[in-house]
């Protein structure tokens, strides 16, 4: 409230309703110039004397140089894993294994604020989403999966449930942190070692994990950390001494690292992309529905591979719901990313950017009509309005390909079939969203829809004993549950 108008004996009214900044304080994180490879517990120089800079979407600002690993990095991680598989990780007694991950749990509830500040800083989400999103739920991961650690026997009765080995994993810029905890966690309570390769474009919050890893004191070499591009990812891939590669990312990438394994004896998941399908019947609660469509498509400003980026509504109340959902996009506040206040923050990259600027494009091309609600977008720093296209056929390239950015797709059904038919029509299959006030049309919808994860009157609720992942184009391999895992298990 930035003026209060006084008549003479009247009480305080606010002349003007805009919120006052809310910046969250940046200096609660130490950042280091440069950062080395994290390897055997120790930080190396890479051997390609390569380094990046990694930046503030925000504010283009530079951060701190980033190494980039090369081919013999990989390699002296793999060894170093290797070692400390053979050499007592794997052998451990699992309740042990147990009381390191209960360990990183605590560490990362203690230093959450930290950690959500360097993950907002570096990449562009708003506060609000990683100290209560993010944060929570990475530590939810490492919690929960130190709980199955000593009970693997009866997750998996009469199997005698064995760890794989030496895990690759490379993960993608939109959770870096959470994506690590998804990966690392069931990792280790399993009884595995850990090469972890973090997005190009957010390396810090996996370079401050590795703080978290010491203070834990967990053995060296367990958990080894190299950042790189996707070079550093392709190296790891094909590197021998690799017993298991789990992959977030694009499908394309997925693609490459199917053919290149296929054949080995490498065991493989794939987290890829999606479509989702948001469907709202006309019973549904439809201001509940528009907080669920607002959830669905803007949170973490769309870079969500479950993201409802295909909003499916009943004809009889399209007039109705997309008035609403205009209004509802005016309050939106786009912003800077530590500021309390802020809903949507910036694109990760100029790359994320460019793309979604011209998949925008086509869809105007296409004939989709746009909307986006006035708001000032920062000069400096990579942003795009949230923005609701109407008027979209399911052959626009904004109905088919994943965006990956705030762009919602607005199309009509008016029955069921018609319905479960549009939300089927993706190459993808990882997530969809059904709205209505039967409890039987939830039921009978979500059997029909082809996606790993339906949410009923709600969207995007995420729990570390749920099982999440895909189907078709969107993957294969669970992450989370007891499900999350089987991957990092050889049975007999
Ligand atoms: P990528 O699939 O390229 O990146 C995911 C991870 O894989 C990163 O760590 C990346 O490294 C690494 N990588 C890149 N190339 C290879 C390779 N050949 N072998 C092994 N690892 C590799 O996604 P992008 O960041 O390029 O994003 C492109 C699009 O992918 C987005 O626009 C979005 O549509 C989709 N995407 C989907 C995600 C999901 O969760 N489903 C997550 C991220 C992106 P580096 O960061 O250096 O490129």
């Amino acid at each position: 409230m930035s003026e209060l108008e006084r008549k003479p004996g009247a009480a305080a009214v606010p002349a003007d309703w805009t919120y006052a900044p809310a910046p969250e304080a940046r200096d609660i994180v130490t950042l280091r110039e440069r950062y080395g490879l994290y390897v055997g517990g120790e930080w190396l120089a890479p051997h390609t004397g390569e380094t990046f800079t990694t930046i503030d979407p925000s504010t283009e600002e530079p951060l701190a140089e980033i190494a980039q690993a090369g081919p013999e990095d990989v390699n002296n991680a793999i060894e170093a894993a290797r070692d400390a598989y053979q050499n007592g990780w794997s052998t451990l007694a699992p309740s042990e294994r147990a009381k390191y991950l209960f360990r990183i749990a605590r560490i990362l509830q203690e230093r959450s604020r930290e950690f959500a500040v360097l993950e907002s800083l570096n990449g562009g989400k708003p506060i609000r989403e990683s100290r209560d999103v993010d944060l929570p739920l990475s530590a939810a991961h490492f919690f929960y999966y130190a709980g199955w650690a000593d009970k693997l026997e009866y997750a998996f009765p009469n199997r005698a449930p064995r760890p794989v080995g030496v895990a690759g994993q490379i993960i993608p810029w939109n959770f870096p942190l959470l994506m690590l905890a998804w990966k690392v966690a069931p990792a280790l309570a399993a009884g595995n070692t850990v090469v972890l390769k973090p997005a190009e474009t957010t390396p810090l919050s996996a370079l401050l994990f590795c703080d978290v890893l010491r203070q834990a004191e967990l053995p060296p070499g367990v958990v080894n950390i190299l950042t790189g591009d996707g070079r550093t990812g392709a190296e790891l891939v094909k590197h021998p001494g690799i017993d298991k590669i789990a992959f977030t990312g694009s499908t394309d990438v997925g693609k490459a690292i199917q053919r290149e394994l296929a054949g080995t004896r490498k065991r493989l998941t794939l987290e890829l992309g999606g479509k989702a399908a948001n469907v709202v019947f006309d019973d549904a609660p439809l201001d509940q529905a528009i907080e669920g469509i607002v959830n669905g498509i803007y949170f973490n400003q769309g870079h969500v591979c479950c993201a409802g980026s295909r909003l499916l509504v009943q004809e009889s109340i399209y007039e109705q719901l997309i008035a609403k959902l205009k209004r509802r996009l005016t309050t939106l506040r786009v912003g800077a990313p530590l500021d309390k206040n802020t809903d949507v923050g910036a694109i990760n990259s100029r790359q994320q950017l460019d793309k979604i600027e011209e998949l925008v494009q086509t869809g105007r091309d296409e004939g989709a009509e746009i909307y986006q609600p006035p708001c000032r977008l920062p000069e400096r720093g990579y942003w795009f309005a949230p923005t609701v296209f109407t008027n979209v056929a399911q052959s626009y390239r904004i109905a088919q390909e994943e965006i990956f950015g705030p762009v919602l797709s607005v199309l009509t059904f008016r029955t069921p079939d018609e319905a479960v038919e549009k939300a089927n029509n993706t190459p993808y299959g990882l997530s969809a969203g059904v709205w209505t006030e039967k409890g039987s049309r939830i039921l009978a919808v979500a059997q029909r829809l082809r996606a790993g994860v339906v949410w009923a009157n709600t969207y995007n609720r995420f729990d570390p004993a749920s099982p999440f992942g895909g189907y078709k184009e969107s993957g294969f391999g669970r992450e989370g549950g007891r499900h999350g895992l089987e991957p990092y298990l050889e049975f007999d």
